[in-house]
């Protein structure tokens, strides 16, 4: 439980109440969950909140192992009516997968593929996230991806997988060879690109995307702004050479089942992303840990001591 920024405890709770409930299985971990533990998130209830968005588990009423969707859009607003379900603006959003067990709107649950581990099934929320992103990208066959965190990862993959001559950014030189296993060529800057992907979340990484970017160009920010950044761009010479800048937000269910079939089939390698696996008592410390070489995601599994 959440009590405040940077207060996660460990303790017995209630049941959860809901629709369905989830044994966990295994739940990723990610920079949202970072950012949450620290500046507290929107999307959060309440404290104490229950947190962890990428969760995999047992239904306890059928015994299917499922995906638990981290938000169920409400099918009525004007975003939903357009078909934009991931600009709800009034998503129940299901959180709580650091936790034994969780409770879900049966809406929310995703068959997982037979064969398919639940740690990997779990990736399916970011990967369905990247999903909707490469949805957002420009034809360009040169495509870049400034970023090379498992965001950034995912996003070069699914680039490469859709034919793309794909560049990935980043300083460290571990993250260079997860992208290239991945399919990309891997850079220290980038040149010039039809498609640019911005997978870092932060200002000056915004305007090194742009300066990324080719006349025509499309630039997607993907990455999430730690709090308190300001998104402020550069109005003037962005229209001269007439960019479309898009952001990506989220996923569709549809996104989330396309997401678990590419792990299931092998496509995305999540082995190659996958990071320790650690139990609640240690997901504060590991969460504050500072990152640096390769990128993996973090997997909690609740009955690990
Ligand atoms: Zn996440
Ligand atoms: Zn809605």
């Amino acid at each position: 439980m959440l009590h405040g920024p940077g207060d996660l405890r460990v303790e017995e709770v209630a049941e959860p109440q809901g629709e369905v409930l989830v044994t966990v299985e295994r739940a990723t971990a990610c920079a949202t969950d970072v950012k949450a533990l620290l500046h507290g998130h929107l999307i959060l209830g309440p404290y104490p909140a229950r947190f962890g968005h990428e969760t995999v588990g047992v239904r306890e009423d059928t015994g299917e192992r499922v995906l638990v969707g981290d938000s169920v859009a409400c099918g009525a607003c004007p975003p939903c009516a357009a078909g934009h379900t991931q600009l709800c603006t009034q998503m129940t959003w299901v959180l709580g997968g650091f936790a034994e067990r969780i409770a879900a709107p049966a809406a929310a649950l995703h068959a997982v593929p037979d064969g398919l581990h639940p740690a990997g099934a779990a990736m399916a929320e970011p990967l369905a996230a990247a999903v909707h992103a490469v949805a957002r990208a420009g034809p360009g066959i040169d495509a870049a991806v400034l970023g090379g965190g498992t965001m950034g990862l995912m996003l070069a993959r699914l680039l490469v997988l859709d034919g793309r001559d794909v560049t990935l950014c980043d300083r460290h030189p571990q993250r260079r060879a997860q992208a290239e296993s991945f399919g990309a060529r891997a850079v220290q800057r980038l040149g010039r690109h039809e498609v640019v992907m911005e997978a870092v979340g932060r200002p000056e990484s915004w305007r090194a995307a742009i300066d990324a970017a080719r006349p025509h160009a499309t630039v997607v920010f993907v990455g999430g702004c730690p709090s308190g950044c300001e998104v402020t761009l550069p109005s003037g010479p962005l229209h001269y050479a007439e960019l479309d800048v898009r952001g990506a937000f989220h996923h569709t269910p549809a996104e989330m089942d396309r997401a678990l079939g590419l792990l299931a089939a092998g496509d995305v390698d999540w082995r190659a992303i996958e990071g320790e696996t650690i139990g609640l008592h240690d997901l504060r410390d590991a969460l504050l840990r500072p990152t640096a070489g390769e990128a993996r995601k973090l997997v909690v599994d609740p009955r690990v001591g």
